[in-house]
């Protein structure tokens, strides 16, 4: 069997089969958005990593040094926004070829930066090396409280299931980069959305005050896949309802533009780095006044928790079916 028969999510249940052992009960390993590591009592570390590979997660000309720089962290921060967390430290290692132009490293350091400045994160070391590819590996430590931390295992049948932004601009915006399509003020939004995400921090941890909010994760490989990874940890099932994914704008407008299916592309293209919530559904008007008073807008409903472990999708009260079921870089 090859690593292309068993997919990313495969093999890493097959890793947390040779590694989640021995771990004393109060330490969560691979499986999560973090890991998580108790200390003082109270609060945990949240410890994220994530790598990007030239040529898998970036094209060098179709994204800018500084956007690159910037995107390397933010898709980190996005890991940490899903416990509710807060960032403090980061580590930054790279692989370089070797004739990589200084001017691009400094505009590749001035975008870290910057998020880092915004976000109160400070870089505290890393690694360098030479390497054929550019590759660039981020590790980002945060903190919580313990009793906030919201997991991904702990949607309840029952709860409704919402996500806190637009789903699909991103998928949108990078289809717009490799098909070289026109540029407009439409397309322009979705490229942005794709080159220069934003990790929904603050409202990561706004909910995770919110006893009514249950599991949480964030949206990067994909809805259609991030459910189904949610749902395992959660014993549950989920049905989601096509016709309320919120759809943006530009999107709807390119769709009708390219010929797209938006609803397909919010279903399964990656790196939206939204947030994906359970909710007590008894709460959740209460609960979404209250976000929308503090972040102007509402946490869209998009499905409800089922208590048998499928997936059902239905547009308009008709089974839909997802023409794949999200990103997988083995697949
Ligand atoms: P995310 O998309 O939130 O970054 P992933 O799908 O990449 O999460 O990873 C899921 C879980 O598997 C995480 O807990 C992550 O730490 C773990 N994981 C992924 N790859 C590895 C690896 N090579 N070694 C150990 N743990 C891994
Ligand atoms: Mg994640």
């Amino acid at each position: 069997m090859k690593i292309k028969d068993l997919g990313e999510f495969g093999l890493i249940k097959r890793l947390a089969g040779f590694f989640n052992q021995n771990l004393s009960s109060e330490i969560h390993g691979i499986g999560d958005d973090c890991a998580v590591i108790p200390y003082q009592g109270f609060q945990s570390f949240l410890i994220t990593t994530d790598l990007l590979v030239e040529n898998s997660h970036f094209i060098k000309g179709k994204i800018t040094p500084r956007d690159l720089g910037y995107k390397a962290l933010a898709v980190n921060l996005s890991d940490i926004a899903a416990m509710g967390g807060k960032p403090l430290y980061a580590f930054l290692s790279l692989g370089l070829p070797v004739d990589t132009e200084i001017e691009w490293m400094d505009q590749f350091f001035s975008g870290f930066k910057q998020l880092a400045a915004e976000t109160s994160v400070s870089l505290l070391g890393g690694d360098t090396t030479h390497s054929e590819l550019i590759v660039i590996n981020v590790l980002l430590i945060g903190s919580i409280e313990t009793a906030l931390i919201k997991k991904r295992s702990q949607a309840l049948p029952g709860d409704l299931i919402c996500c806190t932004g637009y789903l699909g601009d991103s998928g949108a915006g990078l289809k717009v980069l490799l098909e070289e399509l026109p540029s407009n003020e439409y397309t322009e939004v979705l490229v942005q959305a794709h080159v220069h995400p934003r990790a929904h921090l603050k409202e990561g941890a706004w909910l995770a005050q919110h006893a009514c909010v249950h599991a949480m994760m964030d949206i990067s490989d994909g809805l259609a896949s991030d459910i189904q990874r949610m749902m395992e940890e959660s014993h549950c099932g989920a049905h989601i309802e096509v016709e309320r994914l919120p759809l943006s704008p530009p999107l709807i407008h390119a769709s009708r533009t390219f010929d797209w299916l938006p609803h397909d592309l919010a279903l399964t293209s990656g790196e939206d780095y939204c947030l994906l919530l359970t909710v007590d559904s008894q709460y959740y008007s209460q609960l979404n006044e209250a976000y929308q008073s503090c972040f102007q807008r509402p946490l869209y409903p998009i499905g409800k928790v089922l208590d048998t472990p499928k997936l059902i999708y239905t547009k308009d009260q008709h089974t839909y079916t997802p023409s794949k079921g999200g990103y997988d870089h083995f697949l």
